[in-house]
């Protein structure tokens, strides 16, 4: 995809996103990678009104080269392309739900929400939880760099997910599902629910792998 593609592409999403509520104000971005560096949406930018002309533009070494400066969480999505180099693009939002679930006293740090449908098995699978830091704390990426080595996708605890994946498409589309997984876990707590067994999810990842 030509850079000129890729940054109206970022722009649309967003504001797909922002529009349906999955994110607020100036929460959330997105980054994407280019054959010379990335695209990131800027800092203090609402998702919802983009201009694609503005996005933050990085060398292949991080440094900031044209548009506005970029989003302070950047170093999120640096630690997501620093240990997987596969990663096209990658997509953090404040999504209520997963912000509510990330909240929880009682999940299982090691993978958050269970397997409750067959969509969420594969395009999330493991989900584990990086402990509370405030923003900005470079605790945080080291935090989310010794996590993505293994997971695409984590959950900042009292904050919310940050996704990776080969396309913006599949960032976002994998986001989106565990957005929705989050919420069916909540409406499901406290009911007698069957989620998928082991067997279920080992199946899947046979026929359908990453
Ligand atoms: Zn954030």
């Amino acid at each position: 995809m030509s850079e000129t593609k890729s940054r109206e592409e970022i722009a649309r999403l967003a504001k797909s996103i922002f529009d349906r509520g999955l994110t607020f104000g100036s929460s959330g971005n997105i980054s994407l990678r280019l054959d010379d560096g990335w695209l990131m949406t800027p800092t203090g930018s609402t998702m919802g009104d983009l201009d694609p002309a503005r996005l933050s533009k990085l060398d292949n070494d991080g440094n900031h080269l044209s548009g506005d400066k970029p989003t302070k969480e950047n170093f999120l999505h640096m630690a997501m392309y620093e240990v997987r180099p596969e990663t096209g693009a990658v997509v953090h939002l404040h999504s209520t739900h997963s912000v509510a679930v990330s909240c929880l006293a009682d999940i299982n740090p090691e993978n958050v929400l269970p397997p409750i449908t067959a969509y969420y098995a594969m395009k999330i699978g493991t989900l584990p939880l990086i402990p509370y830091f405030q923003p900005g704390d470079l605790d945080l990426a080291r935090a989310v760099r010794e996590m993505a080595g293994k997971y695409h996708a984590v959950l900042l605890a009292n904050h919310g997910p940050v996704v990776a994946g080969k396309s913006l498409h599949d960032a976002v589309y994998a986001i989106e599902e565990l957005e929705e997984t989050a919420r069916l876990f909540l409406m499901l707590r406290g009911m007698n629910t069957r989620f998928l067994t082991e067997d279920q999810v080992a199946a899947l990842k046979t026929r359908f792998p990453a």
